[in-house]
């Protein structure tokens, strides 16, 4: 049987999940939501017919025979789609507490599942751990922070550290390459809330002029250092280092697909036998932010399947769950 599988939010990386998902066996795209609609057929949506309703009228509302256009999209199906095993939560988080609130519209849903998020800031993560409690009482298994950063290279850091008896340092450095902004408008506008003279607010109130001109400014290249990234709580968590040992930055390049550097995460520690040492963890370059993040989010779900299969409900994290491979 397949893992029927929902996607919210159907931009940059929502319709790059739902491309990945084509050529799955083990998993079904049966339900999609955007700002304006939503889509769902039990046995499966046409991928290539959703992202051509997306793109040609603006939501997957529109596309035939499975579309209803909503402007309570979300609301609406979960209440139409009951039979959805997980969803993968590609929703912007503007405002900071957005992806925490369409978690507590599932809990109060009644439906049972899992879900996926590849959320980003420190202070959205902790909105969701203090959902746990709710979470497991309504009988969800939620994985958080399950993108690339945090995410892969956050449990690779929690892989690293098992060779250390004391962890000293976590640095991730992402580099991302996009042909162009538009594709991917929320993690652009999340990227530059953690510029200098920037916040959640000013970038979400930013209009698309508003920002093609910041970027003409910058030749199209944001430069990020120290950013409030969840991978340190996410390590704190698990008592792998302080939170302040972890630092977080990247050069995201909006006009050039070519990564303007290799994504990596150094960790270094000490040995039980007091040799100081760095384990480094790199992605090829050809790799994708998209295959990066997607891919993890889906291998978060199967996992976060199995958790829910085995009745074990609640908040789960990227750096406490080995994410499993789908078939
Ligand atoms: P996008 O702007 O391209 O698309 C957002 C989508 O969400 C659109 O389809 C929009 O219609 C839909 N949406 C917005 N509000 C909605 C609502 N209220 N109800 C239903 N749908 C709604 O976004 P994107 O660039 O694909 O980014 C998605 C998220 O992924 C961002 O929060 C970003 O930070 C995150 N992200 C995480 C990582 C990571 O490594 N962890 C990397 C990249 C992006």
């Amino acid at each position: 049987m397949t893992i029927k599988v929902g996607i919210l939010g159907f931009g940059g990386l929502g319709q790059a999940a739902a491309k990945l998902l084509a050529g799955k066996q083990e998993m079904t795209l049966v339900a999609i939501a955007d700002r304006d609609g939503y889509a769902y057929s039990s046995s499966g949506l046409n991928v290539s017919a959703a992202i051509a309703a997306y793109q040609a009228k603006g939501s997957v509302g529109h596309l035939e025979s499975y579309g209803t256009a909503s402007q309570d999209s979300i609301a609406n199906l979960i209440a139409t789609a009951r039979d959805v095993d997980g969803y993968f939560l590609a929703l912007p988080n503007l405002p900071n507490t957005f992806m925490a609130s369409v978690a507590r519209q599932f809990i109060q849903s009644g439906w049972q599942g899992v879900l996926v998020d590849a959320i980003k800031r420190t202070s959205a993560v902790e909105q969701l751990i203090d959902l746990s409690g709710d979470l497991a009482a309504h009988r969800i298994t939620y994985m958080t922070g399950c993108g690339a950063t945090p995410g892969l290279l956050t449990a690779a850091a929690s892989i690293a550290a098992q060779s250390f008896a004391e962890v000293h340092s976590v640095e991730i450095t992402f580099g991302v390459g996009i042909a162009n902004w538009a594709a991917y408008r929320a993690t652009i506008r999340e990227d530059i809330a953690h510029m200098p003279g920037y916040s959640v607010e000013t970038a979400q109130a930013m209009t698309d002029a508003e920002v093609e001109a910041l970027l003409e400014k910058t030749n199209g290249i944001i430069t990020l250092e120290n950013m409030e990234h969840a991978d340190d709580i996410l390590l704190e968590r698990l008592g792998i280092c302080d939170r302040s040992r972890v630092t977080v930055g990247g050069v995201v390049d909006t006009r050039n697909p070519k990564k303007p550097l290799s994504t990596n995460m150094k960790l270094t520690g000490r040995t039980f036998e007091g040799k100081i040492s760095t384990h480094t963890f790199t992605l090829g370059d050809e790799t994708s932010m998209a295959a990066n993040v997607c891919g993890s989010a889906f291998g978060y779900l199967k996992a976060g399947k199995m958790l829910h299969q085995r009745h074990i409900h609640g908040l789960f994290t990227s750096a406490e769950v080995m994410p499993l491979f789908v078939r």
